[in-house]
């Protein structure tokens, strides 16, 4: 009899309680340091997300060991909606240089893929060499004279400097800093001599001459730096890199969760500001299609493959 009149009282609890998604901000990590161009391309999007969401979405800058710090963090969070990581390529380079740490591929849930960023070489103010002819001579000369800034094994920058390396003789000091936006501090202020970084965060500093740029790593010019010769032309098309960015889940979040963040995201990745904002910083938004889980887990696979041979010979520095 207690039994029959406590059960339905437990079920008006449960129904009670029972939120709608979300009920409360979400954190995104993003596994680099705040000011840099993950964190610009994280901060835009989480953004219209939120927006669309009816719910902020919170950026959190947990950085260190080229990203591993923030993808161990994502990958414990409890699988609830509320907590994300949004990271570039180094999600597929990490499985070769930190084996034993997370495996991105059972580790997540896929929300999509998000935007494709060119790189550029750049280098302080009064670095000597002025074009990238005269950088590739300049490096190859000066041994381990010269420094170049990279955020860690594993990151855009690092292995941007390790293709560098591979097609000149470059052998310079490497600096690993928890992410390019504080190596950018220390390029504007001349501590550090060069770097190859994305251009959403070079694009401002190279408009106003603060910083000089020798290439952009893409096959064509871009329009955004319409004087910066490609790789391509330079002579250096093995240098052809384009940054991509992915949002995931910690493994076991719901799949309604995860659709309801998805459909976000593509939502965002049609917004006006986030369109007009992405065009300054010459990052191409992917399709619909891309921005899915089904688009972020091919992409994801592919260059796993891809960077385990580039990067076989490499371990972390
Ligand atoms: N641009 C950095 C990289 O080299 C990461 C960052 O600070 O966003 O991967």
């Amino acid at each position: 009899m207690l039994i029959c009149s406590l059960l339905p009282l437990s079920f008006a609890v449960g129904h009670a309680t029972a939120q709608p998604y979300p009920s409360r901000p979400i954190t995104m990590i993003v596994p680099y340091a705040a000011g840099g161009p993950t964190d610009t391309v994280a901060r835009v999007v989480a953004d219209a997300m939120g927006r669309d969401l009816g719910q902020r979405m919170i950026v959190e800058n947990v950085a260190g060991a080229g990203g591993t710090i923030g993808s161990l963090r994502a990958a414990k969070s409890e699988p609830n909606g509320y907590t994300l990581i949004l990271n570039h390529i180094g999600m597929a380079t990490a499985p070769t240089l930190y084996p034993g740490s997370v495996d991105p591929l059972t580790s997540f849930e896929y929300i999509g893929l998000v935007a494709d960023v060119p790189m550029t070489i750049v280098a302080r103010r009064s670095f000597q060499p002025n074009t990238l002819k005269e950088l590739i001579d300049y490096t190859a000369k000066q041994g381990s004279k010269i420094t170049y800034a990279h955020a860690g094994a594993g990151t855009a920058s690092h292995i941007c400097g390790v293709l560098f390396a591979s097609e000149t003789r470059a052998q310079p000091v490497t600096v690993p800093y928890k992410g390019t936006g504080p190596a950018m501090i220390d390029l504007l202020g001349e501590q550090v001599d060069f770097m190859c970084d994305q251009t959403t965060n070079t694009t401002n500093q190279i408009k106003s001459g603060e910083i000089k740029a020798y290439a952009v790593t893409t096959a064509q010019r871009i329009p955004a730096l319409a004087d910066i010769p490609s790789v391509k032309e330079a002579g250096l098309g093995n240098l052809e890199l384009s940054i991509w960015h992915g949002i995931y889940a910690p493994k076991g979040t719901p799949v309604e969760l995860t659709r309801k963040l998805t459909s976000a995201l593509q939502v965002a990745l049609k917004d006006e500001a986030v369109l007009d904002r992405f065009n300054q910083l010459s990052a191409i938004v992917v399709s619909n299609e891309e921005a899915s889980a089904a688009g972020l887990k091919a992409k994801l696979e592919a260059e796993i493959a891809r960077w385990k041979k580039v990067l076989a010979s490499e371990s972390p520095k």
